[in-house]
């Protein structure tokens, strides 16, 4: 019999069997996730779920009691062998994850980028294209708005070409009519430059938008997972339909 090949891509990021318990509290439990370059995962529960040190776990600053990751099929980390967060090439938006106030805007997109000046030049304005805030470039923080600077932090976290990009509660802190329109820019940026996207969100609205698959956690398991048209069309029990309710 002829042997036949089977062509799988491998996930650029895969977490499998993630434990981690705060005193005898598993608060994740179990959880295993893959997401395909250019493929954006939301990891939506509600508050207190294990969403964030789920996240943090990936990042590499909190460490699990079990379980590995892997980048692009390459092991970055176990029990026993860890490379270290600012080796992991992995990008890092959060709600609170401020500018830094003293360095110009050129300077925050800059700052995580090696190489030469001319070549970090050229990249910061590139982002800042990408983002329609070149005329800010010699601004400071505090004179942008909200949206702004949030765009700015995008900027920031896409420069040094993370493969992968982790976005706790990002857009938790714009109001309703921004929110939307940093939500599909940062979508169509993130397509783009072709990272793979962890987004955490506890709205399932943001969810069902951003998503091209959504990950359903509550009490630290994985309770379903699928596109968001079918888990919002088949949930998986009662809980999860009152969770959804909100959404129109
Ligand atoms: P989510 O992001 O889904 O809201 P978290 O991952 O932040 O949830 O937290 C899950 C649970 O773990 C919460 O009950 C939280 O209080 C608890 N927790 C998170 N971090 C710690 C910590 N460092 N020490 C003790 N408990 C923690
Ligand atoms: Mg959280």
């Amino acid at each position: 019999m002829q042997s036949q090949t089977i062509d799988i891509p491998t996930p650029r990021l895969e977490i499998r069997n993630m434990r981690r318990s705060f005193g005898d509290r598993r608060v994740v439990d179990d959880v295993s996730l893959t997401i395909q370059p250019g493929q954006v995962l939301c990891l939506l529960g509600p508050s207190g779920c294990g969403k964030s040190t789920t996240l943090r776990m990936i990042a590499g600053v909190d460490m699990q009691d079990s379980g590995e990751i892997y980048v692009d099929g390459a092991l970055i980390c176990d029990t026993v062998f860890r490379i270290p967060p600012e080796r992991r090439q992995i990008g890092l938006m959060f709600q609170d994850f401020a500018l830094f106030p003293h360095l110009s805007v050129a300077d925050n997109v800059a700052f995580g980028l090696k190489g030469s000046k001319d070549e970090k030049r050229a990249r910061v304005v590139e982002l800042l294209d990408k983002v329609n805030l070149s005329w800010a470039i010699d601004q400071f923080p505090h004179r942008l708005s909200g949206g702004e600077q949030q765009r700015i932090a995008l900027a920031r976290a896409l420069a040094p070409r993370p493969r992968i990009m982790l976005m706790d509660e990002p857009f938790s802190g714009l109001d309703n009519r921004l929110r939307d329109e940093i939500r599909d820019h940062t979508l169509s940026l993130l397509k783009e430059e072709d990272t793979a996207v962890m987004l955490v969100t506890h709205e399932p609205e943001e969810a069902m938008r951003m998503a091209d698959e959504i990950a359903l956690m509550r009490d630290g398991r994985i309770v379903q997972q699928g596109a968001p048209y079918n888990v919002y069309n088949k949930p998986v029990d009662r809980e999860a339909v009152a969770f959804f309710s909100d959404v129109n």
